[in-house]
């Protein structure tokens, strides 16, 4: 389990000078490997790691290019490099990477491949009966698209006490005591969205078009069909998420309505608006974590040790090798993402820190997403270092929950401990409503084609009142009908949301057992993270000690078990 971070992993098939920005010279090597037929079993598990070499020096130029595009979205060439890229060589690339599946299968040496390529095997069957030329360049119209999204969304400001703040920025308002000032903040914010609302509205109309194109090109009945089997779902079907919608309605929303009661009584108010939910429930200043972003990485790396010593000194390797980027600035896209330089198999951590306690929950997850990499980076195929997201987000969550206990390292005050290991716990609980109300209304936005924008309209509305907490929009309609434009996965990665209520699930699961027995939730935690993707979905959650199952049964003793723990941390 010992993760060897020396290794280092030099090109073997593709030449060390290689440019793999540069089609010319990494097109003769997807050539080379077309017109060599591996004439044995071991020739082509030989053959499939080439394949991984080069699909990996393609994947870490493009993730070079985007981490420099998102670390300074107003830098015109680094825009252009990262748009040369997605245009010149992801178009001609797909094809090739298309004409290697199809190689693969049909290799007369495939059969006899050791159990271990079983689910690779999956997985490029899938591809290829999903692959239509006609839709490459749908996809990067989609792609450019998406693109259109962040440069929207990451070029909005507010004038805010005489500053310009990104929205970022303002995060740190909503927690303020002061409710008059909250609520300004908070309304510049929305007001500030709503000024792009048609362009997104627009912008979204564009993308559901060409899905609907690529599914219908694809031979699916409909763009959910064709994003399950695109997204890889092959251990559970669209009715397993309407069951996870049903149990997130019947065991988790009335344990958030008692929460937020208790947050109306503390707050003394007769209803909860918009801008009461983030600010401390018994009116003390908000929490303030750190000054730095060196006082973050520190505490994290402490935190992180405490969990897990090799954990620790995974963190500071990342430092020492200059694989964060995580204060906030002007131009910089906005949220937080851990990629992963394929090539070198290291991880890097995007995020906008700006001092809040929400900036340690941000830092602790994408690190669990870090640590999953680097567990899982001695594979020799591409393949099987990734994961599938529903447990590659276990990793993550469960960082977070894991980490709960040790916050003290930012908070010596006991009492401002317990208030943020309250929160982080209280969180989890509200994030299954949004991810149902998120999902749900993706359901209902790929299986009613044609729609128009006052039915989206409606059925996002409708939607939202299903899973809603106790929370007043009155007075304010037209925001509560666009909310979900902030959700950039509508936007940029369709369907990909429920795997953060599936993996909450497991993460709740793995937490629940490290309440007991600590050093063996953990153990097993890491251990499910060397499996990489080399194991089916449920393989993985039992590998980590946890059930795959998205109904109420599983669903109602984790949310008694976090009630109880709740009830037992009084701030
Ligand atoms: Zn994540």
């Amino acid at each position: 389990m010992h993760v060897d971070l020396t290794t280092t992993f030099p090109r073997r098939f593709v030449p060390a000078g290689a440019d793999a920005g540069d089609w010319a010279q990494i097109e003769p090597l997807f050539r080379r490997l077309l017109d060599q037929v591996p004439d044995s079993p071991a020739a082509l598990e030989r053959w499939l790691e080439d394949v991984s070499e080069l699909k990996a020096a393609l994947g870490e130029e493009r993730t070079r290019r985007y981490v420099a595009m998102t670390c300074q979205t107003d830098d015109p060439d680094r825009e252009r490099a990262y748009l040369d890229f997605v245009e010149q060589i992801i178009p001609k690339l797909k094809p090739m990477a298309h004409a290697l599946d199809e190689a693969y299968l049909h290799s007369p040496h495939r059969r006899m491949l050791p159990a271990r390529y079983a689910l690779f095997d999956r997985l490029a069957a899938n591809r290829v009966a999903l692959f239509r030329p006609e839709n490459v360049s749908l996809e990067t119209e989609e792609t450019k698209l998406k693109q259109q999204y962040q440069k929207i969304t990451g070029a909005m400001t507010v004038q805010f006490r005489g500053k310009e703040h990104t929205l970022q920025q303002m995060v740190p308002y909503l927690e303020e005591p002061d409710r008059a000032t909250r609520q300004e903040a908070w309304e510049l914010v929305v007001r500030r969205r709503l000024d792009d609302r048609d362009r997104l509205e627009a912008l979204f109309e564009q993308v559901l078009a060409l899905r609907a194109r690529i599914a219908q090109n694809a031979g699916c009945a409909d763009y959910r069909e064709f994003a399950f089997r695109e997204l890889e779902r092959f251990d559970y079907t669209p009715g397993d998420c309407l069951r996870f919608h049903e149990a997130v309605e019947t065991a988790v929303v009335p344990l958030v309505r008692r929460l937020q009661a208790g947050r109306r009584t503390n707050l003394s108010l007769a209803t909860l608006r918009p801008w009461d939910l983030d600010v401390d429930p018994k009116g003390r200043p908000p929490l303030r974590p750190f000054q730095t972003v060196d006082d973050l990485v520190a505490g994290v790396e402490e935190i992180f040790r405490r969990v897990d010593p090799e954990l620790g000194q995974q963190f500071r390797f990342m430092r020492d090798r200059d694989l964060l980027d995580l204060e906030s600035r002007k131009g910089k896209a906005p949220g937080g993402y851990q990629s992963t330089m394929h090539e070198r198999r290291v991880p890097f951590i995007f995020m906008n820190a700006v001092g809040v306690d929400g900036d340690l929950r941000t830092l602790l997850h994408e690190g669990g997403h870090a640590f999953h990499m680097l567990a899982a980076r001695h594979d020799p195929l591409i393949d099987y270092r990734e994961t599938p997201m529903e447990f590659s987000e276990v990793a993550s969550m469960a960082m977070e929950l894991l980490a709960a206990p040790h916050l003290g390292v930012f908070y010596p005050n006991p009492d401002e401990a317990r208030r943020a290991q309250r929160e982080a716990l209280e969180r989890v609980a509200l994030l299954f409503p949004w991810v149902a109300t998120i999902d749900a209304f993706q359901h209902w936005l790929y299986t009613h084609q044609g729609h128009s924008r006052e039915e989206r309209r409606a059925a996002w509305v409708r939607t939202f009142a299903r899973f809603a907490p106790d929370v007043d929009f009155g007075g304010y309609e037209d925001v509560l009908d666009a909310l979900w434009h902030r959700q950039l996965h509508l936007f940029i990665v369709p369907f990909y949301y429920i795997e953060y209520g599936i993996a909450e699930m497991g993460a709740l699961q793995v937490w629940r057992r490290s309440r007991v027995d600590h050093a063996a939730a953990v153990r097993q935690y890491r251990e499910a993270l060397a499996l990489g993707g080399t194991r089916p979905l449920r393989d993985l959650f039992r590998a980590a000690g946890a059930e795959f199952d998205l109904t109420v049964r599983t669903m109602g003793p984790l949310m008694r078990a976090l009630e109880e723990a709740l009830a037992g941390i009084e701030d």
